[in-house]
């Protein structure tokens, strides 16, 4: 647990944040699946994880899947293995997608 007044930290890229920048955001499961853990964030990566869809994203200059597998050798087996999986089920959910235009997008 912090202590009050704790300069905090960004979760996601260790940046500093001011206080009067400091976002909280739900992770892992975000707020309208019913989280209610939350890390602090910069408004940057909290941009990006929230406001930026993957789609978007992968067609940038620093695409998620170029940093996956540039960064595959540094992280632990089961952390290769969780990402391999929710890319599987990423996939699923594009490819079911692709087959109902009109789905809403339901939490797991
Ligand atoms: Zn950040």
């Amino acid at each position: 647990m912090k202590k009050k007044g704790e300069i905090k930290t960004c979760f996601y890229c260790n940046t500093i944040i001011a206080k009067d920048r400091l976002e909280m955001d739900h992770f892992p499961i975000p707020d309208d699946c019913g989280g209610t853990f939350t890390v602090p964030a910069c408004q940057s990566c909290h941009d990006m994880k929230d406001r930026f869809t993957l789609e978007s994203w992968i067609q940038s200059e620093n695409g998620w899947i170029r940093a996956i597998i540039n960064d595959f050798p540094s992280m632990s087996r089961e952390t290769r293995i969780f990402l391999a999986k929710t890319m599987a089920l990423y996939s699923r959910g594009i490819k079911n997608e692709l087959r109902k235009p009109q789905a809403t997008r339901p939490c797991p």
